[in-house]
């Protein structure tokens, strides 16, 4: 991992006014060292101050694993005893402490005994500091999404393939879980949401066998080198059901109203608007009941979030999903999902399978 992103969070540390940042397992400790560290009732704990250099508290039965990461390379590595009381230990390392910001995903059972062993410190999210950074991409971020959206699009030209009348969506989970995890490091989630199943956007697999004529809503999604991916296609068994093919040809007018209208400087709701209004003016407005998209890096879900109202101002290195979705209950779903990178002067899409309908033999 680069020493860049750890001074870049450090001097925004230093710009508000806080003392330091406190970071626990997960998408924030990833970004920052590439320690991919397990969620345990031992506490891991990145520390980044302002007047020392940062450092890095784990059990010290991971020690092995985050230097395997890399992580000690960035941040000095402190390994705690069975016996040890960490909480003192960070406490002990932080005299004085007047202000800190704690990472989104450091469990309360953590933060609340920081609280008690740091009477004097006042406790703030680190979302200021880690949310601005995370949500502009480098140009070596934006090659890693590339490289995953690449990989799911090599497992979505195999689903032809793995449908068919007879097989159930389980069935076919477990072959795209496979086939993910060939191309990519981790599956993330497989959705495979066939007939009415496919009206839920959510929807991941069950026991429903496929039938001829079924329209199957597949959405699927790995990491590849510590970046996500996520890609949604359509496809039929056969002859679409009555109506699918032109509710299809809404989505994909809607789609590429959404990825048209993704610049910087124009509004994560203005981009939201672009597809729903598409939809709505085709009647299926009730119908459309997500937001357009989500930003995605190291997280599957993160800013900018593409919803209606939201304000933020689309900046160039910002990578997001562009999914509108069309869902009549009992019937049948849609949705086209390709990740975007708003770019100097207007926008790339990552992935590149045609958004048409597939019509499986
Ligand atoms: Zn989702
Ligand atoms: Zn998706
Ligand atoms: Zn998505």
């Amino acid at each position: 991992m680069d020493h860049d992103r750890l001074d870049r969070a450090r001097a925004a540390v230093a710009d508000a006014a806080l003392d330091a940042l406190l970071v626990g397992p997960g998408p924030d400790l990833r970004y920052l060292t590439g320690y991919h560290a397990p969620a345990l009732e031992r506490l891991t704990l990145l520390v980044v101050p302002v007047a020392q250099d940062p450092w890095l508290l784990v059990p010290a039965l991971e020690g092995a694993r985050a230097r395997a990461s890399g992580a000690d390379r960035i941040a000095e590595l402190i390994e705690w005893d069975e016996t040890d009381d960490p909480i003192a230990l960070v406490a002990d390392r932080l005299p004085g402490a007047g202000a800190l910001a704690v990472s989104d995903r450091l469990w309360s059972v953590f933060t609340l005994a920081l609280q008690s062993a740091l009477p004097g410190a006042r406790f703030h999210s680190g979302s200021i500091v880690l949310r601005p950074l995370r949500r502009i991409k480098s140009a070596d971020e934006i090659d890693a999404l590339a490289a995953a959206a690449d990989a799911i699009d090599r497992v979505h030209a195999d689903v032809p393939e793995l449908l068919s009348p007879g097989r159930t969506e389980t069935e076919i989970g477990r072959d795209l879980t496979e086939r993910i995890g060939e191309t990519h490091d981790e599956v993330n989630f497989v959705i495979v949401g066939s007939g009415p199943n496919g009206a839920s956007p959510h929807h991941e697999t069950g026991s429903r066998v496929l039938q001829a004529g079924d329209a199957v809503v597949v959405d699927i999604g790995g990491m590849l080198a510590g970046y996500c991916s996520d890609a949604t296609r359509n496809y039929v068994l056969g002859s679409p059901p009555p109506g699918y093919g032109a509710l299809h040809g809404v989505l994909e007018q809607a789609h590429r109203a959404a990825v048209e209208a993704v610049r910087p400087g124009v509004r994560a709701g203005d981009v939201d608007e672009a597809a729903r209004s598409v939809i709505r003016d085709a009647g299926y407005g009730a119908a459309f009941i997500h937001r357009t998209g989500h930003g995605i890096g190291v997280e599957e879900h993160e800013e900018p979030w593409i919803v209606a109202g939201n304000d933020q101002v689309i900046e160039a290195g910002m990578a997001f999903s562009i999914e509108p979705g069309i869902y009549l209950p009992e019937r049948y779903g849609a949705r086209i999902e390709d990740i975007v990178v708003a770019t100097d002067d207007g926008v790339r899409i990552l992935n590149q399978r045609p958004r048409t309908l597939t019509i499986c033999a």
